[in-house]
């Protein structure tokens, strides 16, 4: 049994400490999709960010493996360590280049979504004005097929994620999303959108975020909650956990530099109070509870082993292994 977060964030610093990772490990994760920039964050920080992590990645074998591909996890497993893959939030970084996909693939991203919240060239964001792919978003869809990445809508525009899922060649995933049916946050999704990513043989991968789980003290009981919906609406072989854990460091400024302005990209009136201050994770300790949670939504012991990170292992050995 593989267990599976589909996304987390450490400090965007590339001294970023790798504490939070070795807590993960120790509550029995084998992989964690951690985040190495967003659309706000420019390319100079992302760059320096990828450098630090795979920095301290190289420097830890008997901690950590850095992932290419299924085979590096089921490696690490077997030797007590805990796999780590990159996850792109954004498509700014990629320059509307469609060429940067593979070289981002290259330095150890395994999954990408095009928006953050807000509209740019290639995708719309889930806070933005809908206008749907761009056609240089079609051309960045056929490029992360192309790359083997795993394809990500998180934060991206409801109709525009319809669209994203219908042009992949591949499984399509949502890495940090909820259900909208549990809680009213546009956010969230649709039952049109988690019908859509299963259509697609793809996996949601319900958050932990106090916000979107509709609490502010979530814990693993709220995330099996919204597991569970996602089950009943769409079967258990397209349900999966990324937490999305925001770690920050007393002393590291993680902040991208200029005129960054958290109002636009977390804008108050989508429902965030003083951008994202006030945000609240499901503890550390909840991977080590989430087994027990799913089961007693109903789910057996082998479907509970499919939402932990049997289906995240499933799409990623097909996805993965496509890489022309
Ligand atoms: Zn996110």
């Amino acid at each position: 049994m593989i267990r599976w977060d589909a996304h987390m964030c450490l400090p965007l610093h590339p001294q970023a400490s790798f504490a939070p990772i070795d807590l993960l490990r120790a509550s029995g994760l084998n992989y964690v999709s951690i985040n190495v920039g967003m659309d706000m964050n420019p390319l100079s920080q992302i760059m320096s960010v990828i450098a630090g992590y795979r920095a301290t990645i190289a420097a830890h074998p008997d901690r950590y493996v850095q992932v290419g591909g299924v085979a590096d996890i089921e490696r690490a497993k077997a030797g007590g360590q805990i796999a780590v893959g990159f996850d792109l939030e954004g498509a700014i970084p990629l320059l509307e280049q469609a060429d940067m996909v593979a070289l981002y693939a290259r330095l150890g991203v395994r999954q990408i979504h095009f928006a953050y919240n807000r509209n740019n060239s290639v995708a719309d964001g889930c806070h933005d004005v809908a206008r749907g792919l761009t056609a240089l978003g079609r051309r960045m869809v056929a490029a992360v097929n192309a790359a083997g990445l795993l394809m990500d809508c998180s934060h991206t525009g409801r109709q525009c994620s319809l669209e994203i899922m219908a042009a992949s060649g591949q499984p399509v995933i949502f890495s940090h999303a909820n259900p909208l049916a549990l809680v009213e946050h546009g956010r969230n999704i649709t039952d049109a959108q988690i019908r859509a990513c299963a259509g697609t043989g793809g996996v949601v991968c319900v958050s932990g975020v106090s916000k979107f789980l509709g609490t502010n003290t979530p814990t693993a009981q709220d995330v099996a909650r919204h597991a569970a919906y996602v089950a009943d609406l769409v079967g258990v072989q397209h349900v999966g956990i990324g937490l999305d854990n925001g770690f920050s460091e007393p002393g590291l400024n993680d902040r991208p530099p200029g005129d960054f302005d958290p109002a636009y990209w977390w804008p108050e009136p989508a429902g965030y109070v003083n951008a994202i201050t006030g945000v609240c994770y499901t503890p550390i300790d909840t991977w080590s509870k989430l087994a027990s949670a799913l089961q007693a939504t109903g789910m057996r012991a082998e479907e509970v082993a499919l939402v932990l990170g049997g289906n995240m292992l499933r799409v990623a050995q097909q996805v993965w292994g496509s890489a022309t």
